[in-house]
């Protein structure tokens, strides 16, 4: 009996914790969820500094001042970024300032050089009088200390996804190090007498192995840790060998040997090594999937059980179920707590045709008309084998198994690849 795509995912998922913690360095966080909140133990910024290059000054003294009747202040001092004004600003002076320089005492509100008769930005002013032509509020172009964070506040919270704001975030409060969910290591294995890796010269009769390298990148483009072991034959010993190789691994991908008749191979092997269930899952393509827990051979048990994904061979449902299935599983573990792909509608500019009830994920290229709308054209042919049409496309357009033909113009969901 077939099962639903969501009935197969939750079973999977039901089997998958996520993994212990690590600390990382800032830079090695890129993807990574965080598993601690940092509060900050700093004001941010520190103290109160100048938003502009400008002259800080009392807003008591230049109420009235026009371009008619400018106020004159007298400069006490000049200041900039990474200095500590010495002078208090007191009535009717003012001190020439940077942007990012601390706020001298007495001194209430920033006016710009473009509201002064101090046009040289970049030069010191030898004259010692400014005149002011505008007035300003209290506050002008003040960044208040704590005004981005302050000391005890929440700067990043657990369970967060790292990216360039948030490393920026860390290193603004002098962090290094940030703990986070650790990385899937990935054991990866393809089966099959036919393969051959790349490099090496292809004898007739064989075809060069293609799901180690789409799948290895997969992972590693999520944040996992593949690990390459190798082409298994089709062989109980060339796979245990192979099996016995991944007991440290959080997860093992195999692919292929799992049609009809060769899955009672698999399956006699891991039956010895744990259990695994082979499930018809109502998609196309990639219908069957096998799912289980590895614990090692009955004698040797290995220190922990490891899930194990099983992978059709033809590369594009190998791909397509890892995007299904090993996605949400890779997510689990790293902590995160959604990994619904992003979808959009798009308007369909070819026919999807759905022979048996499965819900079809056809390869398609999304566009963006002028109008702002999406439009999906199918990448090419929709056989399981050909994996240029997998290249060419950036999302799954998906017919739900409930309906016979998406015909040319009707709305379509995509999951962008
Ligand atoms: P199987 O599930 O072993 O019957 O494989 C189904 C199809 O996928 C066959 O045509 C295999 O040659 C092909 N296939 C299996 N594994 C790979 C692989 N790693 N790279 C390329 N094609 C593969
Ligand atoms: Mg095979």
């Amino acid at each position: 009996m077939m099962i639903p795509v969501e009935e197969a995912l939750e079973k999977v998922l039901s089997a998958i914790t996520p993994l212990s913690h690590d600390t990382v360095p800032l830079l090695n966080s890129h993807g990574l969820i965080t598993a601690e909140t940092i509060n900050s133990s700093i004001n941010i910024p520190p103290l109160d500094n100048s938003g502009m290059d400008g002259y800080a000054v009392r807003s008591e003294d230049i109420k009235t001042s026009s371009y008619k009747k400018p106020t004159t202040l007298r400069i006490i001092e000049e200041t900039a970024a990474g200095t500590i004004p010495k002078k208090r600003v007191l009535p009717m002076t003012a001190t020439r300032i940077m942007t990012g320089a601390p706020i001298p005492n007495g001194a209430d509100t920033v006016v710009r050089f473009e509201d002064t008769n101090d046009s040289e930005r970049s030069r010191q002013n030898s004259n010692s009088n400014i005149n002011i032509y505008v007035p300003a509020k209290t506050g002008t172009a003040i960044r208040q200390a704590g005004g981005d964070i302050k000391i005890g506040e929440n700067a990043i919270t657990a369970g967060t996804e790292i990216g360039p704001a948030q490393i920026g975030v860390l290193a603004s409060l002098g962090n290094t190090k940030i703990k986070i969910f650790r990385r899937p290591k990935v054991s990866i294995i393809s089966s099959g007498n036919e393969l051959v890796s790349p490099g090496h010269s292809l004898p007739e009769g064989h075809i060069y192995d293609i799901n180690t390298y789409s799948i290895a990148s997969s992972v590693a483009r999520l944040g996992g840790t593949p690990e390459i072991l190798g082409i298994a034959k089709d062989t109980r010993e060339s796979l245990i060998g192979l099996l016995e190789k991944a007991k440290d691994s959080d997860l093992i991908i195999t692919s292929a040997g799992v049609s009809a008749g060769y899955y009672d191979l698999v399956k006699e092997v891991i039956q010895d090594y744990g259990s695994v269930d082979l499930w018809s899952v109502k998609m196309r393509p990639g219908k069957p999937v096998v799912f289980g827990e590895l614990q090692g051979p009955k004698n040797s048990k290995w220190p922990s059980k490891v899930p194990i994904l099983g992978l059709p061979g033809n590369p594009v449902s190998a791909m397509v179920v890892f995007h299904i299935f090993g996605r949400p599983i890779l997510k689990k573990m790293m902590g995160h707590k959604k990994w619904d792909p992003v979808s959009i509608e798009a308007t369909l500019l070819d026919p999807i045709d759905n022979e048996d009830g499965r819900r079809v994920y056809a390869r398609a290229l999304i566009d963006q008309a002028t109008n702002g709308e999406y439009t999906a054209k199918l990448s090419g042919p929709q056989g399981s084998n050909v994996l240029t049409a997998m290249a060419r496309a950036n999302g799954l357009a998906i017919c739900p198994e409930d309906i016979n033909r998406l015909e040319p113009g009707s709305k379509v969901r995509v999951e962008l690849l």
